[in-house]
Formats: C-alpha cells, structure tokens, sequence
C-alpha cells in the first residue's frame, strides 16, 4: 500500500501600499503589497510549510532563518523548491494541494486559473489537483480590514513507488 501523508500549513503578512501583490508565484496588479521576509507569498510559505509538515521535516523558518541577512530577499520560489526537495529526499512527492487566501483587496477571481497553473507547474501536477480559494473577512480583524493578508494549505504526498 503506498503510504500517504497529509500537512497543513499557514501564513499571514502585512500588506501597505504597493503596486504588485504575488501570490502563488504569480504577480497581481494591486494597490497593496504584501511586507515581509522574502517577498512574502503568503501561498507559496503556506504550501511549503504544509509540504515540510508532511514530512516531518519542520518549517521553513528552521530552514531559512529570517535572522539571517542572507534570507531577506529571498524569493519564494525558492523556499518552495527547497521544501520540495525535502520531502523528495524522503520519497516523497505531491499529489493534490488545497490552499485558501484570505485577503480584501485585490480580487483573486480573475487570477484564479493563473494561479492554479502556476502552482500546478511549480508542484509537478495537473492543474485539476490545484485548489484555490480566495475569501474576505467581513472586515473583521486585521485581515478584513485591509491590513493584512493570509493563506492556509493543505498537501497531500505519497510516497513513491520504488523498484
Ligand atoms: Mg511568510
């Protein structure tokens, strides 16, 4: 029986004003940018600490410390390749992904399908294993009132079959 692994994983940034917002590998027209370590890809750390969780393997703050300079302009894609790799070193690869943005502004909608590709092409799997959703916050709290973003992810890896 192949053995199957599911993670979760989260992210939350601040968002000011900016011109692009990148979710997912993807750069949005916006009038919010979202601030933080990296270039804060609320879809991609989510994805790789859901990744990594799967494996047991940590997360990527134990994998790029934030305290190192060296990681402060790192780019997302990055990391996600980096968590690939770790769960690949242990046999494993991804077989769905389901991921939930949680913003006010911009609309994601219009993005969606972009989005699911490009995640799709990053995670080595067909779009139709790609699930996004974008939701507000009733301007509840930080996020629905426009200062901040978030993302939450769940994977599903196998391990994969040998020999
Ligand atoms: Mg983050």
């Amino acid at each position: 029986m192949t053995v199957q692994r599911v993670g979760l994983g989260t992210d939350l940034h601040r968002l000011e004003p900016g011109d692009t917002l990148v979710l997912g590998g993807v750069h949005l027209p916006s009038t919010v940018r979202a601030v933080g370590h990296s270039d804060a890809d609320v879809v991609l750390h989510a994805l790789s600490d859901a990744i990594l969780g799967a494996v047991g393997a940590g997360d990527i703050g134990t994998l790029f410390p934030d305290t190192d300079p060296a990681h402060a302009e790192l780019d997302s894609l990055e990391i996600l390749a980096e968590a690939l790799s770790v769960a690949r070193a242990r046999g494993c690869v991804p077989v769905n992904v389901d991921v939930v943005v949680a913003l006010e502004r911009p609309r994601v909608s219009p993005h969606r399908d972009a989005i699911r590709a490009r995640l799709a092409e990053l995670l080595g799997i067909p779009a139709d294993r790609v699930g996004l959703k974008a939701k507000t916050e009733e301007g509840l709290g930080p996020i629905g009132e426009g200062r901040a973003i978030g993302a939450t992810a769940v994977v599903l890896l196998a391990e994969e079959e040998t020999g």
